[in-house]
């Protein structure tokens, strides 16, 4: 890595020291996004996969010499909470209130990771200890870093292509899309003829300004990242299976993709201006943007495979697969959308009985830092003995935050305090590797989804 690239992934993941690369040395995806990124006019990549840092991935553009690589660097962080988000999404439930539930505690986490990222230590760490507090189950949903793993060993999964490919893919469409002119065009009166139709002339309303030059570039970014990684497995035969399962991982990583960014979008909104969270317009990835970006993606799936049902039949199954993958992610998104709200409510108010708001974040309760710091202790201490999960999620969160900087110069006290806490060594928790096609139902792993009836 250059002195150049070290310090834009420093500065992005804001990084106390040198990134930590990961140690692995082939990975089937990547080569074969790199070399399908050949066929476009765009400087060849070199792909960066990072260990102890916040979950993101990001590209760095090339130096203007001819030949000079881009960069697109990952987080093992970042697959591990597609992961831990996908599985929650997919998980068979008794109740919608249990997945917003166990939501809201992921959603907690993911979100102290990026505040992490944010350089507000404190905030972090309370965030942190507050998704542990009321259990709901989900502490088989700490994914770790086994996951990684998993995915190298098993490169002939549909699911781990998508997985492994779609965060990067869409990464680098945002590239193409960038020096492209005519698709982002012809997308945006897409965009326009979908959006009378569905609305019957009367478009929603859009939030905050941008928020249509956004969903734009995204929807180019999806358009071509799909392509890309059609394009990267082209020449595979899929049964149709494989094709189902190719389907529902692009519904299941795009609305995990969406998900994402708006808590990247509430943490950053909280970092600048604290007061507006839960005013639902200032959030741009709201409501119905969701199934728009996703049918435009199915749109594009579609219209790059159609060439290969030759028949009608054929093509009615292929429609009707697509029909069901995006059902299938439709059906529990309301629900973590609500943990992903609900998040944003514990954010704003605290997790105290409506009346008595004690907001978490020391911008909004100055007091917040000696309030919640002392009632999160005794309980952090608690968990710690009942669970071991918990031991082991803390040492790798307190890991990352030893790794970022505390640039807000918020008290890390309680990071201070789960450090000692949470033993130095926990061993993970035991993983086995998956074969191809082999169901995994310990939710660390996407399984196979079967249709729901
Ligand atoms: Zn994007």
């Amino acid at each position: 890595m250059d002195a150049r690239v070290d310090f834009a992934v420093r500065s992005v993941l804001n990084l106390a020291g040198p990134p930590l690369p990961l140690g692995h040395q082939h990975w089937e995806v990547l080569e074969s996004l790199g070399r399908v990124l050949r066929r476009y006019p765009a400087p060849p990549v070199e792909f960066y996969g990072i260990c102890s840092s916040v979950p993101d991935v990001l590209f760095i553009p090339a130096r203007p010499t001819p030949g000079a690589p881009a960069y697109c660097v990952y987080t093992e962080r970042h697959y591990c909470m597609v992961a831990t988000l996908k599985t929650l999404s997919a998980l068979q439930l008794t109740t919608e209130q249990s997945r917003m539930g166990m939501a809201h505690n992921v959603f907690l986490r993911l979100a102290a990771d990026y505040f992490l990222q944010q350089g507000a230590h404190g905030d972090a760490a309370r965030l942190y200890c507050a998704s542990w507090l009321s259990p709901a189950g989900d502490e088989g949903l700490a994914v770790d870093a086994g996951l990684f793993d998993t995915l190298f060993t098993n490169p002939v999964v549909e699911s781990a292509l998508v997985d492994g490919g779609w965060p990067l893919a869409h990464e680098l469409g945002h590239i193409i899309a960038d020096s492209d002119e005519e698709v982002p065009a012809l997308l945006a009166d897409l965009l326009n003829q979908y959006l009378r139709e569905r609305f019957g002339g009367q478009p929603p309303v859009w939030g905050p300004p941008g928020a249509r030059d956004r969903l734009i570039a995204e929807v180019s970014a999806d358009w071509f990242g799909a392509e890309l990684l059609l394009r990267s497995i082209a020449g595979r035969t899929l049964g149709e299976n494989g094709l189902s399962i190719l389907l529902n991982e692009f519904a299941g990583n795009m609305s995990v993709m969406m998900l994402m960014e708006s808590c990247k979008e509430m943490v950053r909104l909280a970092c600048t201006d604290p007061s507006a969270l839960g005013r639902p317009q200032k959030s741009g990835h709201r409501g119905w943007m969701y199934d728009v970006r996703r049918d435009m993606l199915f749109h594009s799936i579609r219209l790059d495979l159609w060439e290969a049902f030759p028949d009608e039949p054929a093509q009615a199954t292929f429609v009707g697969l697509i029909r069901r993958a995006m059902a299938f992610y439709r059906l529990n998104f309301d629900a973590m959308l609500a943990g992903l709200s609900r998040a944003e409510r514990t954010l704003r108010y605290g997790l105290a009985p409506p009346g008595l708001d004690e907001p978490l974040l020391q911008e909004l309760n100055p007091r917040a830092a000696d309030w919640w710091d002392t009632v999160f202790r005794p309980l952090a201490s608690e968990r710690a003995q009942q669970s071991r999960w918990f031991g082991w999620a803390t040492r790798e969160f307190v890991n990352r935050a030893r790794a970022t900087h505390n640039s807000h110069q918020q008290s890390a006290e309680l990071i201070g305090y789960l450090d000692r806490l949470a033993p130095d060594e926990v061993p993970p928790p035991a993983r086995h590797r998956l074969k191809p096609g082999q169901r995994d139902w310990s939710g660390i792993l996407p399984p196979e989804y079967l249709p729901r009836r």
